[in-house]
């Protein structure tokens, strides 16, 4: 999300005759774009707001700004706090940029961080920064209203607000012009969207799969609680649409998914993993867990620890519950469970899913894909690595092919991380 939000910003930018350097010692203007979703989060972005003290000496006009979730949650004490900052701006107010940044310029402290209730940037078309020239994302709508009781994020992005379909239809048929192969539609949770005219996420979904059989569609993030078998039926018709399901469960436990406010509870859950196992019995699914949440005992671990077995997720997100300052969580429940049993219970977590990845891995050892490449492999150049319809990557030596290109892949070998193998030749 904030990936795709600071394409945004550089289309804002460039619009105002900024370009984006690599060389950060050139730069006039540094950019921050921030999360609060952890402590973590925040305390890596004052890490790095340290290193930029440096180029401030050496370059005395330099400005440099703080964007996103954090400068919403903080405001102007992250001024008071990091006294090299001179812009605070929020994740509605990126369109005021070019005039606080004039009040910077002037020597004043900048700050915008209303929040919006229709801002979806949507006739703002994204400046592609650093692109595979493959995959791009598309954010489709902004804001959540959940309120799951530990997540910030309803306090820092604000309103639940949906882009008109025509303006992403769109979006992804420039995309497909300019040689894009895959697109992910962005949301904190996209089964919510709802458009203006009454287009829901099924229909969006549909849309974009109709412009060319080409072109593949991923999605990001579902809420279980909406995870429809309309969707699943539409992912069903559409061979572009991507067989993998992302459905971040947080917990296995019933007493403490109702304290985490997240509105289903594990039968429900368990219940829309069958739907997707019947209507799309190729589809990888993956998951969110929170270790150690307020008064988590050691049978609600186990507890996620038995459904974790029994969905055998192909891969997850598993992080320590961290407080977050105003969320319900904080001002009702005690973060009582010690930094020891948290990465305990986290370090289980992780152990069970590189055994049940690796799992899921060897199974296709044997199987054919169609992959998508994308790159050329990190490792080593003489490799090409791209990603399957089930998400995951596949590495092959060089061939003839080229990124942005389909083939045929027979998985030979893999890793928990990792399929290998080779191109098929019709
Ligand atoms: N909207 C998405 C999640 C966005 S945040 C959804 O509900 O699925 C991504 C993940 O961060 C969450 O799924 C959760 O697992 C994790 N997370 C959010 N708040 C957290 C906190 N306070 N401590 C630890 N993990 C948290
Ligand atoms: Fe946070 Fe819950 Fe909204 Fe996801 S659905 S962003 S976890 S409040």
């Amino acid at each position: 999300m904030n990936f795709s939000d600071s394409q945004i910003v550089g289309s804002i930018m460039t619009d105002h005759n900024f370009e984006t350097t690599d060389n950060i010692a050139e730069a006039d203007l540094i950019f921050v774009n921030t999360c609060s979703i952890r402590d973590h989060a925040e305390k890596r972005v004052r890490a790095r707001l340290q290193e930029f003290k440096k180029y401030k000496k050496t370059k005395p006009g330099l400005i440099i700004g703080i964007l996103g979730c954090m400068a919403e949650r903080l405001k102007s004490q992250l001024i008071e706090e990091e006294k090299m900052v001179d812009l605070i701006v929020g994740p509605d107010a990126y369109r005021d940029l070019p005039r606080l940044l004039t009040i910077a310029e002037s020597g004043q402290k900048a700050i915008n961080v209303i929040l919006s209730a229709d801002e979806t940037y949507a006739d703002i078309n994204p400046v592609r920064l650093d692109s595979s020239g493959v995959s791009a994302f598309i954010s489709i709508m902004r804001g959540c209203e959940n309120f799951c009781s530990y997540c910030v994020v309803p306090f820092t992005r604000g309103k639940e607000r949906s882009r008109d379909p025509e303006t992403i239809v769109n979006e992804a048929k420039d995309l497909f012009n300019n040689g894009y192969r895959e697109v992910t539609l962005l949301g904190q949770n996209v089964n919510s969207y709802l458009s203006e005219s009454g287009t829901g996420f099924s229909r969006l979904i549909a849309s974009v799969a109709q412009i060319d059989p080409g072109l593949r569609v991923r999605f990001a993030t579902s809420h279980p609680k909406d995870l429809s078998d309309d969707l699943l039926r539409t992912m069903a018709d559409y061979h572009n649409i991507c067989r993998s399901i992302h459905l971040p469960v947080q917990s296995g436990s019933d007493r403490i998914l109702k304290l985490m406010n997240r509105k289903y509870d594990r039968q429900w859950y368990m219940g829309r993993i069958e739907a997707i196992k019947k209507t799309l019995p190729d589809c990888t699914i993956s998951t969110d867990i929170i270790a150690g949440f307020s008064s988590e005992t050691d049978q609600d671990h186990l507890d996620t620890i038995e459904l974790m077995r029994w969905v055998g997720y192909d891969y997850a997100f598993m992080f320590k519950y961290s407080e977050r300052p105003g969320t319900t969580a904080e001002k009702k429940y005690k973060d009582d469970i010690p930094e020891s049993v948290k990465s305990e219970r986290l370090k289980q977590i992780i152990d069970l899913q590189q055994e049940l990845s690796y799992k899921s891995n060897l199974a296709d050892v044997g199987k054919s894909f169609e992959v998508l490449i994308e790159r050329y492999s990190k490792k080593s150049g003489k490799e090409l690595a791209g990603r399957n319809s089930q998400n995951k990557v596949i590495v092959f030596p060089e061939s003839n092919y080229k990124p942005g290109e389909y083939v045929n892949v027979q998985v030979l070998s893999c890793t928990p991380a990792t399929l290998r193998g080779s191109v098929l030749h019709p």
